[in-house]
């Protein structure tokens, strides 16, 4: 059944109360990492409200030849949302605007065969994410990083400075039994994997059930959970959006566990938020939304908010910085509870960096359709992480992650990047190695 109300995500003109909340300080400039890298109006969240009105008020067309790039110049960071005196929803506007533009003038063809083989053809996205990995070696070219296998288009499909990570021949939820289970239990959760941790780093996977099962959680991975989502939605495709959310809220279901726990920042923030919006007014799975994104919380605050943490006692010996993820920091206000797990891990010394919550430029696809803008947004992350003296720079976002990677490749002294519950699992791997357990 489709949605019974419309919400903004159907009707633009929904987000003028939204917009009306805008004095027009330009406060928002100041964090914005597009308005600071191309110093432009139409980069920033006070142009783009601009737009809106003008898009609802009839001035200005959707059809008109700029709009694309304009609407399509943002991380959605969430910054400007911070920076805010009147606190507008930044990014309820920009998603609206993305939505009405694919209403409008359809999604471009590679998306939308994409999109569709994602949602429709899932057993065949899988088997193409299985014979990218296993050929990939044949036309990407192998660079040697202590970040393990990286890659390299050899011409220039893509920019040839850019480092990407290899997909994994074998995906993380075929290396795992469905269900993982401890004595004496504490608490069972669902494991959320989302794409990245599936295709590209299942050793976080392994990681995170390795972490719970020393914390003595049982642990259920639905096989047939799908991807959350969010790149469809901020793509504006939101009728592809919502019939995934509600695969997923039904292999949610299914699991009937405490929590469900993720390992990315932007999925956990996806279910845990976009999804009532996306689903608002469909009365067939208002129940599920709800019960579901309470439930939705990422591994550390899980760790330490819901359970009692076993602190470690192996030792990782390393200086490490952490990067906040904007959706984790920002959607969901995770802050302490990361830093929290890294600095009880024996070995480790924390060292902050100067702005560990501004943006990578990552931004899901931001890095691959705007990869200049990315990349000066990048270079001062990276310059961050420098001044630090950290070797292992870590993040709880795997998309982050691949984007410090190609930063530290390209303005880094070397540095390790990996996600922080890889240093946990290190730590309680290490114990036997040091004596303890
Ligand atoms: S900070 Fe908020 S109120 Fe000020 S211009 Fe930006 S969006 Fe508008
Ligand atoms: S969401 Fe981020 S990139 Fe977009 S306007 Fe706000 S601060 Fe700028």
């Amino acid at each position: 059944m489709s949605t019974a109300t419309a919400t903004i995500y159907d009707d633009l003109a929904l987000v003028k109360e939204e917009l009306s909340r805008c004095m027009k300080c330009g406060n928002c400039q100041a964090v914005c990492p597009v308005f600071i890298t191309e110093k432009t109006e139409g980069g920033v969240a006070r142009g783009k409200i601009a737009l809106a009105q003008a898009i609802i008020d009839g001035t200005i067309d959707l059809d008109d030849p700029d709009m694309y790039e304009h609407i399509f110049n943002c991380l959605v960071c969430k910054s400007c949302m911070q920076n805010c005196p009147t606190k507008v929803n930044f990014d309820k506007i920009i998603f609206a605007l993305r939505a009405a533009i694919a209403k409008k003038k359809g999604l471009h063809p590679v998306k939308k065969n994409i999109f569709k083989l994602l949602h429709n053809y899932k057993p065949l996205f899988d088997l193409g994410m299985r014979a990218g990995g296993a050929f990939q070696g044949l036309f990407m070219k192998q660079i040697p990083s202590r970040q393990g296998r990286q890659l390299r288009f050899p011409i220039g499909i893509l920019d040839r400075k850019r480092i990407l990570p290899s997909l994994s021949a074998t995906p993380f939820r075929s290396q795992v039994p469905e269900k993982v289970t401890v004595k004496n239990p504490q608490a069972t959760v669902a494991f959320f994997t989302g794409c990245s941790i599936n295709y590209i780093y299942p050793q976080f996977g392994q990681d995170i059930v390795t972490v719970l099962k020393k914390n003595n959680v049982n642990v259920i991975i639905p096989q047939d959970q799908h991807c959350c989502g969010v790149a469809v939605f901020a793509h504006g495709d939101v009728q592809t959006a919502r019939e995934m959310a509600k695969a997923n809220l039904d292999a949610l279901e299914k699991t009937n566990a405490d929590y469900v726990v993720f390992g990315c920042g932007s999925c956990a923030s996806t279910l845990s938020h976009e999804y009532k919006e996306m689903l608002k007014g469909d009365a067939d799975y208002a129940e599920k939304v709800e019960k579901w994104s309470k439930k939705s919380i990422e591994i550390s605050t899980f760790l330490m908010k819901k359970i009692d943490f076993r602190k470690p006692e192996g030792v990782v010996n390393a200086t490490v910085t952490y990067h906040d993820s904007c959706h984790l920091k920002k959607t969901m206000k995770v802050f302490n509870e990361p830093r929290e797990i890294i600095k009880s891990i024996p070995g480790v010394t924390f060292k902050e960096m100067s702005k560990p919550d501004a943006c990578c430029g990552s931004g899901g696809t931001y890095n691959l359709t705007h990869y200049e803008t990315s990349t000066g947004i990048l270079k001062r992350k990276i310059d961050d992480i420098n001044k630090t003296k950290a070797d292992v720079a870590v993040t709880a976002c795997p998309g982050c992650l691949i984007q410090i990677i190609d930063g530290i490749e390209q303005f880094g002294e070397g540095q390790k990047g990996t996600h922080y519950i890889s240093l946990l699992a290190e730590s309680y791997r290490n114990e036997k190695k040091n004596g303890k357990k």
